[in-house]
């Protein structure tokens, strides 16, 4: 009675008991939140983006010392950012990315901040400025934690081609976290962020999401601009978000999406929005036989991902074989394609424009130089790799070739996507593997991405979500889907997270 008098302390009263029922329920420290449950209590007040942002910045405090996600958090502004967000709510309906704390992975630039894709050559350099998907986030509120750790220009499965050092598992520190998105797959597993975004040229979403227990998306080509990214394959990179939730990364992707006039691949489409299913009635999804039959999957991988097209069937799905002829020539494509395109799009880095440079006697010297002591061994050699494919004399033999083959890999997933709407297999062939394992190995290394790179070749979408663990590592569920169709994956994906 008393309290009812004071309008005020009602309020507080009524907010004190939701806020003891929250907890309860719940039993989650702020950073452990999903971005869904986050806005639903800042939208009612019963928490602040500074408290979110500091639970964040905390659990970095405590953890990134061991796991090396971030090698840069911007503390400072992101409290900032977050009291800005907090305060536009008083006044504000705000939209759903406002006042949440967001990880970028270190190719993609906010401009006044370094921004070194993972290499040494590029140690110093700051971004002139922002890109396309960066600039949205921060337009519409979000909080921008820092930048985390990947292979060097995204090339490698598991950070240990960083300049930077490698960064942990969280589930095990004496493994990777997969790449080259691992820093931002590890901090949003060890809920350092709400989410963070990284880029996929062949699987660097999706692989370090399977191998650290989140939720990997890579949109259809074209569906997310590139405009500021650091390129490492223009015709295969996709940005895209990592996740605890399906339902989080359909909302990161609604706020990053859409045609922009600064990537001309971007394309001209319906806006994605959510279409959530109750049951999987009436969704067919493919078994792609000849990934199916790909030796070097782990036991435990196998089991857990069989056991997941299971749920899929018993939510409704009718799951179906399907033939898609090219599925193992799609990595020798890849490993021609992205080479060539990365041959390119590194000679920008030559000691003169960007970043390091190693002066010394002769301009070619110079070059030279900047080159074998700004670039690791990975990069300079799919550098090789890649001029000698364009190279006079090779090109038609093996560039025009594989691109012949890249022709046929996507009339094949043509043809299957008229029988089905998604299509399963594992992400990865293991779990997390240990850390030193395959780097005097890069073929090793190169089979991680044997499922992931098909959905790059072609422009699919494609999502990793969590299905078990096998030796208490987690395991990831793989579906592609139609192009542009991340509706309809989304659904499929929430449906079995379900
Ligand atoms: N692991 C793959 C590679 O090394 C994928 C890289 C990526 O998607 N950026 O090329």
């Amino acid at each position: 009675l008393r309290f009812g008098r004071d309008d005020r302390c009602k309020r507080s009263l009524r907010f004190g008991r939701d806020d003891k029922i929250v907890h309860d329920r719940i039993k989650m420290k702020l950073n452990e939140l999903t971005i869904k449950k986050a806005r639903e209590l800042l939208d009612k007040g019963e928490v602040s983006s500074r408290e979110i942002t500091q639970a964040c910045l905390d659990q970095i405090r405590a953890k990134d010392g061991e796991i090396h996600a971030f090698l840069d958090v911007y503390e400072q502004e992101a409290l900032e950012a977050a009291d800005k967000s907090d305060a536009r709510r008083k006044s504000e309906v705000l939209g759903p990315l406002d006042g949440i704390p967001i990880a970028l992975k270190d190719n993609l630039m906010l401009q006044g901040k370094r921004c070194s894709a993972g290499s040494k050559i590029l140690e110093n350099y700051t971004a002139a400025y922002s890109g396309t998907v960066v600039r949205k986030l921060v337009d519409q509120g979000a909080v921008i934690l820092g930048r985390t750790n990947m292979d060097e220009f995204a090339m490698g499965s598991s950070t240990e081609h960083s300049a930077y050092g490698v960064t942990k598992n969280p589930h095990d520190t004496k493994r990777v976290p997969g790449g080259s998105s691992g820093g931002s797959a590890a901090a949003v597993a060890d809920n350092m962020c709400l989410a963070a975004l990284g880029s996929d040229t062949g699987g660097s979403i999706r692989q370090p999401a399977s191998l650290c227990g989140v939720v990997g998306l890579k949109p259809t080509y074209g569906r997310v601009s590139r405009y500021g990214l650091i390129a490492m394959a223009s015709s295969l990179d996709q940005i895209g978000p990592l996740t605890k939730s399906v339902e989080d990364a359909a909302l990161v992707l609604s706020c990053i999406q859409g045609q922009d006039h600064k990537d001309q691949t971007t394309a001209q489409v319906a806006d994605f929005s959510p279409k959530w299913k109750k049951d999987l009635k009436g969704v067919r999804i493919g078994m792609p036989r000849q990934a199916w039959e790909e030796k070097g999957v782990d036991k435990g991988v196998r089991e857990k991902v069989e056991a997941a097209v299971e749920e899929l069937k018993s939510a409704g799905a009718e799951i179906k074989e399907v033939d898609l002829p090219y599925t193992n020539e799609a990595l020798a494509v890849y490993y021609l394609v992205m080479p060539c395109e990365v041959s390119a799009n590194l000679s920008r880095f030559d000691g003169m424009r960007y970043g390091m440079r190693e002066k010394d006697l002769s301009l070619f010297e110079t070059y030279s130089k900047t080159r074998v002591n700004g670039l690791g061994a990975e990069v300079r050699r799919r550098i090789l790799l890649g001029t000698y494919a364009l190279s006079k004399g090779y090109y038609d033999a093996y560039y025009v070739q594989a691109k012949k083959v890249q022709k046929l890999i996507h009339t094949g997933y043509e043809a299957a996507f008229r029988d089905v709407d998604a299509l399963v297999t594992p992400t990865a062939p293991t779990t997390a593997f240990k850390i030193g394992e395959k780097t005097d190995d890069p073929l090793a290394m190169y089979l991680e991405d044997v499922f992931t790179v098909g959905a790059n070749v072609a422009g699919l979408p494609a999502i990793s979500i969590p299905c078990g663990e096998s030796d208490d590592l987690p395991v990831g569920l793989h579906l592609i889907g139609n192009w542009f169709k991340e509706d309809e994956l989304l659904a499929i994906a929430k449906r079995y997270e379900h």
